[in-house]
């Protein structure tokens, strides 16, 4: 049986940065339920122990970079998206096992039928069919690349063209799904055709740096960055100035976070309250 968790943590390194305590925090006060969501910076050779004494604590929460493929390593039981991700980035204890779960697809999810006008976003329901025979260029192949193509699977007709810097990692993500991606071998290669392109890489993060030029997209190509900064990306905002439907991470962050919430305590937060927080 799953208790209501005994504590909320996020587990990262480095953490401080992280929205995600300030939105979580205020979705809790709006359900009136007493817990504190507390960012804990665990450097990666401390990540087994913790995860077990937090499962002995009776303990919830999120997992963030560097840690959600090894926390999928740690945990007793993967749900299906979890394992086909081969990353957790959601878990919480039943009858005293840890279980890991991936709420980064079904947020990807969300943000991607937002942007393209199929609102809802439940992952293996009707917006995903709405994504049906998506053309997707997706830049990267890290963590957040395979909850893209985890997303992407479930749509009927969907295909990817994946362009990496590092071509073996790209090799792997496409052997993780074979049918589904097709390697590209530059930027440009990947975004012929593309009605979305999706940055899953880091590019953007720190800087004003573009993960691709616009140059290269075609007109009516949507643009989804999973990166997220104050004020949006330098590449969002300049992809809205030249006229394609674009969003950055936020609505993703927002949307795992929920889909998270509900898996700890079986209700649904308030996501404007959550949305606010950030505002
Ligand atoms: P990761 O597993 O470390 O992967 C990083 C990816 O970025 C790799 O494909 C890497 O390529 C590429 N990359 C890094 N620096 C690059 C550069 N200078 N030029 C070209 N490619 C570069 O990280 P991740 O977990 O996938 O996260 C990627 C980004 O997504 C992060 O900024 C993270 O904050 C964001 N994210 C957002 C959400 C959300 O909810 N919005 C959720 C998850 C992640 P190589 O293979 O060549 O190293």
């Amino acid at each position: 049986m799953r208790a209501r968790p005994a504590r909320l943590v996020l587990l990262g390194h480095p953490v401080i940065h992280s929205l995600s305590p300030r939105f979580q925090n205020a979705a809790l006060a709006a359900a009136g339920i007493p817990l504190t969501y507390r960012a804990i910076d665990v450097p990666p050779g401390a990540l087994d122990d913790t995860l077990r004494r937090l499962r002995d604590e009776g303990a919830a929460g999120n997992v963030t970079i560097p840690h959600k493929r090894r926390a999928a390593a740690i945990c007793d039981l993967l749900t299906p998206a979890a394992a086909r991700a081969a990353a957790v980035n959601t878990f919480w204890v039943e009858d005293g096992r840890m279980v890991g779960d991936n709420t980064d697809i079904g947020g990807f999810a969300a943000a991607a039928a937002a942007l393209l006008g199929a609102e809802g976003g439940s992952p293996g329901g009707e917006s995903d069919a709405r994504l049906a025979g998506a053309r997707i260029a997706l830049l990267g192949a890290g963590g957040a690349a395979y909850a893209v193509l985890a997303a992407a699977e479930r749509w009927p007709g969907a295909s990817v063209r994946l362009f990496n810097r590092t071509r073996k990692h790209a090799e792997r993500a496409g052997s993780a799904f074979p049918g589904l991606v097709e390697l590209a071998e530059s930027s440009a290669a990947a975004a012929r055709g593309a009605s979305l392109v999706v940055n899953a890489t880091s590019v953007g993060l720190h800087d004003d740096q573009h993960p691709m030029a616009l140059a290269e997209l075609e007109a009516d190509t949507a643009v989804l960055d999973v990166v997220y900064r104050p004020g949006e990306t330098a590449w969002v905002r300049a992809a809205r100035a030249r006229g394609h439907r674009a969003t950055d991470g936020l609505p993703m962050l927002i949307e795992q976070g929920a889909l998270a919430f509900e898996r700890w305590f079986g209700v649904t937060p308030d996501r404007e309250v959550m949305r606010d927080a950030l505002r």
